[in-house]
Formats: C-alpha cells, structure tokens, sequence
C-alpha cells in the first residue's frame, strides 16, 4: 500500500514566476514500487513540478528526497545519474535523427558520443558497444527493431512515445516520469503502451505519470495526486479520489 515507503518526499516546494505561483506543495509523498498518476486541471502546475523535482527547474524554496538523499538543488543530469528520469516529447531537432541514435542520445553523461567514434579510444568503443547493444535489446523490447534507422519523426504517435519511454531506460532508472505517456496514441497502441508500464512496475521500477486520460489512471495507477493551482488537494487510491465527487466537481469537470 502506498504511503509506507515513499521514494520521494516533498515539503514546502514553491515556484513562483513573476507574481504568479504556478507550484505550492505542502507536503507531498510519491511510494515506491508503485504506479502514481499526477491529475488536474492544465495549469495546475504538474509540468513545473514535474520540472523541479528532476533538476531541470529550481523552486524557490522547498526540499525533498529521492531514495533518502536530499535532491534540492541538484541539477538535472545528477538526478538522472541518481535514478530518476523523466520523459520529454520529442523534439524537432531529435525528430531528425534515426531512432537509434535517439537512443543513444537517451544514455547517461555521453550526448554526441556516437558522433566522434573515429575519434575516440577503445574504452570509448567498448562502452559504445555496450550502448548499443543495450539500446537494441530496449527496441526489440518495444517492438521498435525494425524502425531503428528511421528517422524518428517518421515514426507513429504511438511509436513516438514508445521511443521516450525506451529512451528513459537507458540511463537504469529507479523512478520514470511519464509526461502525458497516452497523448496522440492511437487506440490500437494504448493497450501496449499501458502494458510497457505495468511491466516497469513489475521490474521493480517506480512510475510517476501525467494524464488526463481518467480510464487510463483507472487502468493502472495505484495511486493518484490532484493537483490545482499548484497545491495538492487530493490524493489516494484511484477509486477513493475519483469517485469523490468533490473532486470529480471541483477539478476533474464531471
Ligand atoms: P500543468 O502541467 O498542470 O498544465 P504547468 O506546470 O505547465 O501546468 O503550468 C502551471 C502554471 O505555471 C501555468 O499557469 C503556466 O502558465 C505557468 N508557467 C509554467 N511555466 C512557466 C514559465 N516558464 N513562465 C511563466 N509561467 C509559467
């Protein structure tokens, strides 16, 4: 049951921009080895929080820990090192590269790496090959093999966020953050991409995503967080939160 091992624990995590606070979390608790869903309303502040907790934002003022090490302040590509990464959309510029190298853009510390191989010494072309090799197993897992030298942009929106989440588990995460991991999917690839995310859990992994799908979070979340205008005001198992009709009314649009 959640709660009982937290993997991360927030306090006092404001951001503010401007005048405006987009994020103001009290206290807020992620379990471990389990399938957290971060719901509400756009502009609710899931994005910031999302953005500070992995380092590539910084709040101005709050602490929280990942595994029991405190992680404020510690940038973007430390935390990933540590365990926890997120997934990014796709961008214009990765879209004009093969999906393997997309891949290997997704490792740990070596952006670029692919690109200098005549360059660079053995060690380098062994840890390459190690990459490589791990970057193919994750596509084959994916059922993205046969698409490894296209272009990503030429891929489904589908196959797109298979690709983001295959690219995340590069690096070995302990914790994978899913930024809205069924948008643009079609429905014939939803089933698989909901059944790529239980299987994290399986692996031990923890899963925290955001969706405004609610059959989705129903699905597979074991726990779920309502956020609004930056505060969380609710949060337990899938069926308590969402059947709340206070909630329902309040932020989730009956
Ligand atoms: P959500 O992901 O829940 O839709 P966001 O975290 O993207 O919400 O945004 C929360 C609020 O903060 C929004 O009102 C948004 O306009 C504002 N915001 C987010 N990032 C910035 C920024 N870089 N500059 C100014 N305002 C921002």
């Amino acid at each position: 049951v959640p709660k009982k091992n937290p993997i991360v624990v927030a306090d006092g995590i404001t951001r503010t921009f401007g005048g405006f606070t987009a994020v103001n979390v009290d206290h807020v608790e992620i379990p471990a080895n389990a399938i957290t869903a971060l719901i509400g309303p756009n502009g609710a502040g899931k994005t910031t929080f999302f953005n500070l907790l992995t380092g590539f934002d910084k709040p101005n003022e709050g602490r929280w820990t990942f595994l029991g090490e405190q992680q404020y302040g510690v940038p973007a590509h430390k935390v990933a090192r540590r365990g926890m990464v997120r997934t990014f959309q796709l961008t214009k510029a990765l879209n004009l590269l093969s999906v393997i190298d997309n891949m290997l853009l997704g490792a740990p510390q070596r952006p670029g790496e692919r690109f200098l191989t005549s360059l660079i010494p053995s060690t380098w072309r062994a840890r390459e090959e190690e990459l490589t090799a791990k970057a193919d197993d994750l596509l084959k897992k994916f059922k993205l093999d046969a698409k490894r030298e296209d272009f990503a942009g030429a891929l489904s929106g589908g196959q797109r966020k298979l690709l983001e989440m295959a690219r995340a588990l590069m690096s070995d995460p302990k914790m994978v953050m899913l930024d809205e991991p069924m948008a643009g999917v079609n429905p014939a690839l939803t089933q698989s991409l909901l059944g790529h995310i239980l299987a994290l859990k399986e692996e031990g992994m923890t899963v925290l995503f955001v969706e405004h799908d609610m059959h989705v979070v129903r699905e597979i979340a074991d726990w779920v967080i309502v956020m609004a205008e930056g505060k969380v005001v609710a949060e337990g198992s899938p069926d308590t939160v969402m059947d709340d009709p206070a909630v329902v009314e309040a932020y989730l649009g009956a």
